[in-house]
């Protein structure tokens, strides 16, 4: 049975894994290469069980409960010594993340197995650079993650049956819904959304209409409840970029080829609400969206 979970990387996806399997029982070591890092997710994660507090959907108990089921770790080797599941969901680099699966192959027990949360990369190119193919599995939560309720589980090519029904089973423990599909780029989820944000980007490249009205027919046309080019401001341009890639090398298809805007607003700093704009503006605090001058 699995009660000790490590998780690697403290950023947006690190903190929310860590919050969910904390808030559902697990003793959870949340590991960072920056101590800051590890200190601001601990204070996130505290502030959204407030939130949860306040909402009435948990109580101070269960909050106090939490925040003490998680520990935190600068070293990947002592924080995965005890752990009987590994959760990486460090930077989206391939190189980076071949390197810490390594680290982890060699510290973590027998019988441990290591799951990423990564967006895009092969979880098979991933397992082939442990000794326990068998026991690697793609595990990717979305953004927010206390919040969306989807994981979608990702067999490798060696991954085991086991595996993949221990993962499913877990991700109910945890509230979640899962959903089981096969390791070919870009998976499922972002196989098809990201071709869809694309082709918004595309429309407003070849002026067919600007972002208020592209996101306007996909929010009340589709019944979307954020518009295509808001989530891609969301996710952030660069990360679109780079799974557009990735799909593109994946396929050999020119047809994921990313948009030369998406390319242009990477390369000038322009990626979305983490660095204050993207084809929306970010201002402070303001819930208003508003459109960037670059597209007025
Ligand atoms: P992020 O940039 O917010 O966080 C990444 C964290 O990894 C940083 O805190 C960084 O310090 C840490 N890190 C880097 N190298 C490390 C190392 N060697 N050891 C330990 N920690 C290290 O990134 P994120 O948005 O949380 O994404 C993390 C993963 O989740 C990526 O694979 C991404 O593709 C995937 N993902 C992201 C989203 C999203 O919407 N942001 C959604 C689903 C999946």
């Amino acid at each position: 049975m699995i009660k000790n979970v490590s998780v690697i990387g403290a950023g947006t996806m690190g903190n929310g894994i860590a919050h969910v399997f904390a808030q559902n029982g697990f003793l959870v070591t949340l590991i960072d290469v920056s101590a800051a890092q590890l200190e601001k997710a601990v204070a996130t994660i505290a502030k959204n069980l407030d939130r949860q507090v306040a909402k009435e959907t948990i109580s101070e108990d269960q909050k106090k409960a939490a925040l003490a089921n998680i520990t935190t770790q600068t070293a990947i080797a002592a924080g995965v010594q005890n752990a009987q599941l590994v959760i990486e969901a460090a930077t989206e680099n391939t190189e980076l993340k071949l390197k810490i699966f390594k680290q982890i192959d060699e510290a973590a027990p027998e019988g441990c197995i290591l799951a990423t949360n990564t967006s895009s990369i092969s979880i098979t190119k991933i397992a082939a650079a442990t000794k326990r193919p068998a026991l690697v599995v793609g595990m990717h939560f979305m953004n927010p993650v206390p919040v969306m309720k989807l994981v979608e589980i990702i067999n490798g090519y060696s991954t085991t049956k086991e595996v993949t029904h221990l993962i499913v089973d877990l991700s109910k423990q945890l509230g979640k819904i899962p959903c089981v599909v096969n390791d070919y780029p870009g998976f499922i989820a972002n196989r098809i959304l990201m071709p869809m944000i694309n082709e918004a980007i595309y429309s407003l490249y070849e002026n067919v209409a600007g972002v208020e009205e592209i996101d306007t027919v996909m929010k009340l046309g589709m019944a979307h409840p954020m518009g295509p080019l808001q989530l891609a401001d969301f996710i952030g341009l660069d990360v679109c970029l780079s799974i557009l890639k990735v799909l593109q090398d994946g396929f050999g298809n020119p047809k994921y080829a990313p948009c030369p805007l998406l390319v242009n607003m990477v390369m000038a700093g322009k990626s979305g609400i983490k660095t204050g704009e993207g084809f929306y503006i970010y201002r402070d605090g303001s819930k208003e969206l508003v459109v960037s001058e670059r597209f007025k």
